[in-house]
């Protein structure tokens, strides 16, 4: 007898389909507030994949590129489960803000997880998916972007343990960049791996590129890459592809120097190692005249720039990866 799986409000049997949500508390009409969910059962047993998406609310990438990769699965067909939650932080999405506005105490998602059943509103949403989370997950990808203010490349920080590092090299080819990041920390990926469970986070696009085919793209990119962990893991048909190698650091936030508009350098490329001392940006001043530069640090490669111009003294204009190593082994053989 098979017993069904229940998150949230959702009870899921083999080969089913079901949608629903995570209850989070009243609204001002009364109403129950849920975080919605969409859950695809295998018919076979397998992982249960997490799929999260618009931690932060003003991230896209997230639920578009969730649902472009759910229509392409068939629970009938699939082995283990794919839990999807298009937009964690429903309150932030409808205000197309980071965070909550109305939360000024817990307003970053990602730096407060899994929150606290009794503490301020996002807490209490932090602390509610993690509750349904934490016991019926073996590998979560939390989905993000650059948002209103910046454009990331492709770039992993993985959860420092080797199920979330060999995760992060099944997203395939494109994804090549992957940084450690800590396990325990404030965020869904690092509290899956201090469960000795697998952690990512996969950064991709910004405001900047979602208009028309743009942005289908970057979702398409993404969701790409979620199949191709599905391929990997045996959830799905098919052969999984990898990158041949993969880069690893950290990353320098390089801030800028002056106050003014910052502009990017002409033709400059993400993702490649450039030399130290290339230019990255100028900071102009309303006069017209350059008054601040941002130049690479040492060897190493850009993966993440403003797009938003208008900038402070100190704000930052670039994230910066200096590659430390280079590995071929993050899928064990
Ligand atoms: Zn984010």
């Amino acid at each position: 007898m098979v017993a069904p799986l229940n998150i949230g409000t959702v009870s899921v049997m083999p080969g089913e389909m079901k949608r629903g949500g995570i209850p989070i508390g009243g609204d001002m009409y009364a109403r129950q507030r849920e975080v919605p969910i969409i859950v695809y059962r295998g018919v076979e047993d397998g992982p249960i994949l997490w799929l999260n998406g618009a931690t932060h609310g003003d991230e896209p990438e997230g639920p578009f590129s969730i649902y472009k990769a759910l229509a392409q699965i068939d629970p009938k067909k699939l082995r283990g489960t794919v839990v999807a939650v298009p937009v964690m932080n429903v309150q932030a999405f409808t205000a197309g803000l980071r965070g909550d506005p109305l939360d000024t105490f817990s307003h970053d998602m990602n730096r407060i997880y899994p929150g606290k059943a009794d503490g301020y509103p996002t807490d209490r949403v932090a602390w509610a998916h993690w509750q349904a989370m934490k016991d019926n997950c073996d590998l979560q990808i939390a989905i993000h972007s650059g948002g209103e203010h910046s454009y990331l490349a492709h770039m992993i920080f993985a959860s420092d343990n080797p199920v979330s590092l060999e995760l992060a090299a099944a997203m395939g080819p494109n994804w090549s960049l992957v940084f450690r990041s800590g396990t325990g920390g404030g965020n869904p990926s690092s509290q899956m791996g201090a469960l000795g469970k697998g952690g990512i986070t996969v950064e991709l696009g910004g405001n900047c590129r979602t208009l028309t085919n743009d942005f289908h793209v970057i979702a398409d990119d993404l969701a790409e890459g979620y199949l191709n962990v599905m391929r990997h893991y045996g959830m799905i048909d098919g052969a999984a592809s990898y990158a041949p190698a993969w880069r690893m650091g950290f990353q320098i936030a390089l801030l800028a120097p002056a106050t003014g508009m910052f502009v990017g350098a002409a033709d400059l490329p993400f993702e490649t190692t450039l030399p130290a001392g290339t230019l990255i940006g100028q900071v102009y001043d309303l006069y017209g005249d350059v008054i601040g530069e941002v130049r690479a640090p040492r060897e190493g490669v850009i993966f993440g720039l403003r797009s938003r111009p208008s900038v402070l003294e100190g704000q930052w204009c670039c994230f910066f990866g200096v590659i430390e190593q280079t590995v071929d082994n993050l899928i064990p053989k």
